[in-house]
């Protein structure tokens, strides 16, 4: 069975940017900015704004954290988002979930300038994902395709992937990028029949539920690949994915670790996807 090492894999794709960053650098150029919105004081938010800093900062990336109360008005919001997509220094604006409650979560991604939108939320960019053109992709399911295609799963014809979940920021956008590399997918979700059955035909297998150690090997066929998208706490406290690491690891030809799969791989695609809206502005002007 292989682990697959997202930690790895996402430090060789920062090592590439780091690398061109300071090729920039020393040709004197402007340098690529993420600007991230943060409101209020949601611990958990802190943290994965802190954890981006860091990022950008282990690559030579600029980057600035707009802090904003949490009693914000949805006008105030819209006007400084504006100011960001105005504003010819910032190349990704990242608004941090969840919002308060006053505030209209899709008027606020909508409003991003879509070359700009380095998380893809934006209608635009979901909608360019459809059809195929090219688009900021969002993150986590980025980061997937990148999992694979490093242990060699590249052209996905003739495989069956299962996607379980289908959220708009993991389930359906990964559903897509799998789809437009020619496997048959099947989303499933809470309403599904027979999820395990379903799932035992799958040649590939992405969770992405929120439901600590939901995926048993008796779901998962031989020699299945499995990402694990989850990050939930279990009945202790410890950190664990949507699938159980230690009974499917028995079956699977290979399997994504929680902690260290998907969650830097993450990372890693923000800012592969702000050094590329970078190259995209500059490009233009
Ligand atoms: P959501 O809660 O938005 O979506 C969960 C999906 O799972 C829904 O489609 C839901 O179905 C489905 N679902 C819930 N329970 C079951 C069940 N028992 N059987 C089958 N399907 C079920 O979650 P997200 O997509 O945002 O996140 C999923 C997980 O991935 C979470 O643990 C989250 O923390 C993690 N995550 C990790 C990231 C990373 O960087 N590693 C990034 C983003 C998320 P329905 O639609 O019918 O309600």
């Amino acid at each position: 069975m292989q682990i697959i090492n997202g930690k790895a894999i996402a430090q060789e794709v920062k090592d590439g940017l780091c690398r061109k960053i300071e090729t920039l650098r020393q040709q004197g150029k402007r340098i690529p900015k993420l600007s991230v919105v943060l409101i209020g004081t949601h611990a958990a938010s802190a943290t994965y704004v802190r954890n981006k800093e860091r990022a950008c900062a282990a690559i030579g990336m600029e980057s600035d954290t707009i802090r904003l109360p949490e009693t914000i008005t949805q006008e105030e919001l819209l006007a400084q988002i504006e100011q960001l997509n105005e504003d010819p220094m910032v190349d990704g604006i990242l608004v941090q979930l969840p919002l308060p409650r006053q505030i209209d979560e899709r008027k606020v991604l909508n409003a991003i300038d879509p070359g700009k939108d380095v998380d893809g939320f934006h209608p635009v960019n979901i909608g360019r994902l459809l059809i195929g053109e090219p688009a900021s992709v969002p993150c986590t399911p980025k980061g997937i395709i990148r999992m694979l295609e490093a242990i060699g799963l590249d052209d996905l014809s003739g495989r069956h992937a299962i996607v379980i979940g289908r959220s708009n920021i993991v389930g359906k956008p990964i559903a897509l990028l799998l789809l437009a590399k020619h496997a048959t997918v099947t989303i499933a979700h809470s309403r599904t029949a027979d999820l395990s059955a379903l799932c035992r035909e799958a040649d590939i297998v992405i969770a992405a539920v929120g439901v600590p150690r939901l995926v048993k090997a008796d779901w998962i066929k031989e020699d299945a690949v499995v990402i694990d998208v989850g990050i939930n706490r279990d009945e202790n406290g410890k950190l664990c994915g949507d699938v159980d690491f230690d009974d499917v690891k028995n079956v699977a030809q290979a399997l994504s670790p929680v902690p260290g799969g998907v969650g830097p791989m993450t990372i890693a695609m923000l800012l592969s996807n702000t050094l590329a809206a970078y190259e995209e502005h500059e490009g233009g002007r």
